[in-house]
C-alpha cells in the first residue's frame, strides 16, 4: 500500500512539474530572438550561451526595408523573449510586434531611454533616428536593457548576467574613449564623414564629427538629383578627400557624387565600405558590435587624415 501511495505521488509531481509555466526550452534554455546583429551582440556579452540566440537579420541586411519571412516568423512565434530597436528602425514589422507583445515578453531595446538623448529624425518630423549604436555611450543604454530584460527572463542566471553586464559596459566604455581619440587624429578641415545614408548621426555628434548623407535617416527614399549636386558642392568647396559606402545601402549613389566631383575637378576617393545598419560575418572580429566600430573608425581615420 505504502508503494502504491509512493507512486501516485511521485505521478503527480511528475504532471505537475511539467505543467508549471516554464520560459525555457527542453534543453533548459532560454530561446531568445533579436532583429539586429548588434542586439544579438548584446545578447551574447550577456548570456553567453546559456541562452539559445538569434538573429534575424544577418550581415548586409537593411533593417528599414526589412520584411519577415514565414522562416522568422516560426522563429519568433517559438520564442520566449524578442528583441527589436524600436524608433521604427524595423519600419515592416511593427504589426508583428504589437501581436507578439500581447502572448510573450517583446521588447525594444531603446525604450526608458530618455527622449532628450536620441536625435530628431529630419524625414519623419515628431520621431527620432533610430540610429543610436553609433554614440557607443548610448547603446550602453540599450545593453542596460538587454541585461534587465534577460533578467526578468530569467531571474535564476541573475548572477551571471551581472557579472558579464558589468563586464561589457566596462568595455564599451573604452571603446567609446578610443573612438573619440582616433577621430580626434583627423584633420579638422578633413573631419566630413559622407555617406549614402544618414546613420551616423549619433557618431557624428558623439565623436565631433560632421555627417552628411545622401539618402536621409531612412532608406526607403532615393536620393534626388539636387541632393547630389548639393553634396558635390560641399565636397569641392572643403577639399573633402574621401567618401564612403555602406554594406547595407546600394553604391548607386554615392557613385554618382564621385562622378559629380570628378566632373568639377576634384578628385575624391571611395574611403572604404562601413557598417551601417548591419554588421560584418558573424564568427569574424567585425561580425561583433565592437569589432564593427573598430573597423568602422579605422576605415575613417585612414581615409581622412
Ligand atoms: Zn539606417
Amino acid at each position: 500500500m505504502k508503494n502504491i501511495v509512493y507512486v501516485y505521488l511521485l505521478f503527480n509531481i511528475i504532471i505537475l512539474s511539467s505543467c508549471q509555466p516554464d520560459n525555457k526550452t527542453r534543453s533548459g534554455k532560454l530561446k531568445v530572438v533579436t532583429t539586429t546583429g548588434m542586439i544579438y551582440d548584446a545578447v551574447l556579452n550577456i548570456a553567453g550561451d546559456s541562452v539559445a540566440a538569434q538573429a534575424l537579420m544577418g550581415p548586409g541586411v537593411d533593417p528599414h526595408l526589412y520584411k519577415a519571412t514565414q522562416g522568422d516568423l516560426k522563429k519568433l512565434q517559438a520564442a520566449d523573449l524578442i528583441f527589436y530597436n524600436g524608433l521604427h528602425l524595423e519600419g515592416k514589422m511593427g504589426e508583428v510586434f504589437e501581436k507578439l507583445g500581447r502572448i510573450k515578453p517583446v521588447s525594444a531595446v531603446t525604450e526608458n531611454i530618455p527622449d532628450s538623448l536620441f536625435r530628431a529624425s529630419e524625414l519623419y518630423p515628431g520621431t527620432f533616428d533610430p540610429h543610436i549604436w553609433f554614440d557607443v555611450s548610448l547603446w550602453k543604454e540599450a545593453v542596460k536593457n538587454v541585461h534587465k530584460q534577460l533578467v526578468a527572463s530569467d531571474v535564476a542566471n541573475r548572477d551571471y548576467y551581472d557579472t558579464n553586464a558589468t563586464t561589457y559596459l566596462k568595455q564599451l566604455d573604452s571603446l567609446h574613449k578610443a573612438v573619440n581619440e582616433s577621430i580626434a587624429q583627423i584633420p579638422e578641415t578633413q573631419r566630413m564623414l559622407i555617406t549614402a545614408h544618414d546613420a551616423f548621426g549619433y557618431f557624428g555628434d558623439a565623436y565631433s564629427i560632421e555627417v552628411k548623407g545622401l539618402q536621409g535617416i531612412s532608406t526607403l527614399s532615393e536620393p534626388g538629383l539636387k541632393d547630389v549636386a548639393d553634396l558635390v558642392n560641399l565636397i569641392v568647396e572643403n577639399r573633402i578627400k574621401a567618401v564612403f559606402i555602406e554594406t547595407s545601402v546600394s553604391k548607386k549613389a554615392i557613385n554618382a557624387v564621385v562622378e559629380g566631383c570628378k566632373l568639377k575637378g576634384h578628385t575624391v576617393v571611395i574611403g572604404g565600405s562601413l557598417y551601417s545598419d548591419a554588421m560584418g560575418p558573424f564568427g569574424q572580429f567585425e561580425g561583433t558590435y565592437i569589432g564593427m566600430v573598430h573597423s568602422n573608425v579605422e576605415t575613417i581615420v585612414n581615409a581622412l587624415k
